[in-house]
């Protein structure tokens, strides 16, 4: 899938593509529907990572690093100071205490940056400091906290012993030895490290561009006036593009498009041009306007289908146009889309990323009241996790199971996973839960 000099398509009717069709998909269970975890690994077999490219280093941040790093130089790259202070022979003052300090006369200073002076003859102080490079044949630094920080002499109030405050050439890093295995995700820390190597850029794979467009007639972009009683502002596109952003892409919020075959057909291939992972939501399920499921088919190989998971449960998946670009087509009650990104979107995002796990693992929590759950049916409950006095983690349902319930989901921190087999949750029962936040 090249990343750039796709062509926009002026006419979505004229769109090609190679009619290949799509893996076989997974055989669904006894009652007709697909499970989670195989609709899962169905779409993340159907997408390829994007391939590497050279970025700098703070845009490397959070990516996957896709080379070997060896380090060019050592780190130190010299022997030098870890205090401001004096450069000494560690012999001349093994004797010096509060009682019965030593003298020595200051013959030079050294700060960070300059060479490094002459030898240093016995019996007398170098001024150093921080990070200058130790003289020759001194051995210790003497920190100014232990002397009188004399100029000319100076009076040194406690022992050293040999290598005391001093920094080794190469006792950190040695030129040569392999800092980072390709697949690792780059930190703070490792961008740093990456620089403190001298790289400047860093070969990684790129966050993947996923434009999000939310379908529906009686959508109303936000900031608009809301006109007839029966229209709704459209709150899935902006709540799918944080999340996708959250999760590492790069977003193309679209906005909204009507329920309206033509329209629909526009603004997906519109997106082909740019896109490698195309969100829709609303117009996948089985009523007379799902638009989406009616169309998509038309622009590239699609598979939509029933998934045993409450809420989430019409899902469509498609290669659209001639690249077979990703598109996730999510149902439209915004708690449905919500459950269903974090379910497939996410971990699509994270396998376009080389990001590994792909999936948030999952937690243990005790539930503080009882709750049902569907049977046959994978269960994402929203829920709210907390903390007991020895830190075990609680959870408890935010709100109720319906996946119009937004204001539940937003005061929610976690998803509790209850198994198809699942119909109760007893107070005190453990329940697999995934984080969406970090809980303290
Ligand atoms: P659909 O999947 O298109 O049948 O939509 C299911 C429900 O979700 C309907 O009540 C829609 O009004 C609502 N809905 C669909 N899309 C959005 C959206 N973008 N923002 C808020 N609610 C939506
Ligand atoms: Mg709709």
């Amino acid at each position: 899938m090249p990343l750039f000099g796709r062509k926009k398509s002026e006419d979505p009717s004229a769109l090609r593509w190679s009619r290949e069709p799509l893996p076989p998909t997974p055989e669904p269970g006894p009652d007709g529907l697909r499970s989670m975890e195989d609709h899962r690994d169905y779409l993340l077999s159907c997408l390829t990572e994007l391939p590497p490219f050279s970025q700098h280093l703070l845009d490397a941040l959070d990516l996957s690093i896709c080379e070997d790093v060896y380090s060019a130089i050592d780190m130190p790259r010299f022997d030098n100071s870890a205090m401001d202070g004096y450069a000494v022979r560690a012999v001349d003052v093994a004797a010096a205490s509060a009682e019965h300090p030593v003298s020595l006369p200051v013959v030079g200073e050294v700060a960070a940056g300059q060479d490094a002076l002459d030898r240093l003859s016995p019996g007398t102080a170098i001024k150093i400091m921080t990070g200058a490079p130790l003289p020759p044949a001194a051995d210790a630094i003497v920190p100014y906290e232990n002397t009188d920080r004399g100029a000319s002499d100076v009076r040194v109030f406690a022992p050293s012993v040999v290598s005391q405050h001093v920094r080794y050439v190469g006792e950190d890093i040695r030129a040569g030895s392999q800092l980072f295995a390709a697949g690792a995700q780059l930190g703070p820390r490792d961008v740093g490290l990456l620089a403190a190597i001298g790289r400047d850029t860093v070969l990684v794979r790129p966050r993947p561009r996923v434009a999000v467009v939310s379908t529906g007639s009686e959508l109303v972009e936000p900031g608009q006036e809301l006109g007839h009683a029966h229209q709704i502002y459209d709150s899935n596109s902006t709540m799918l593009a944080a999340a996708a952003k959250a999760a590492g892409a790069q977003v193309y919020r679209v906005g909204l498009v009507s329920d309206d075959p033509e329209s629909v057909l526009q603004v997906i291939s519109d997106q082909l041009v740019r896109a490698d992972l195309i969100l829709s939501t609303g117009g996948v399920s089985q009523g007379d306007y799902d638009v989406v499921k009616a169309v998509l088919p038309q622009l590239g190989e699609t598979d939509f289908t029933a998934v045993a998971m409450q809420p989430g449960k019409p899902q469509g998946f498609g290669l659209i146009g001639d690249d077979r670009v990703p598109m996730i087509m999510l149902p439209g009650n915004p708690v449905s889309a919500f459950v269903s990104f974090e379910a497939f979107v996410r971990p699509a995002i994270r396998k376009l990323m080389g990001v590994t796990p792909y999936t948030r693992p999952v937690v243990r929590c005790r539930a503080t009241h009882d709750f049902g759950s569907a049977p046959g049916k994978r269960q994402l409950a929203r829920g709210i996790v907390s903390l007991d006095a020895d830190g075990g983690r609680l959870v408890e349902l935010a709100g109720g199971h319906g996946s119009h319930l937004l204001g539940d989901l937003a005061r929610a921190n976690a998803i509790i996973v209850l198994g198809e087999d699942v119909t109760q949750v007893a107070t005190g029962d453990d329940v697999d839960v995934w984080l969406l936040d970090e809980v303290s």
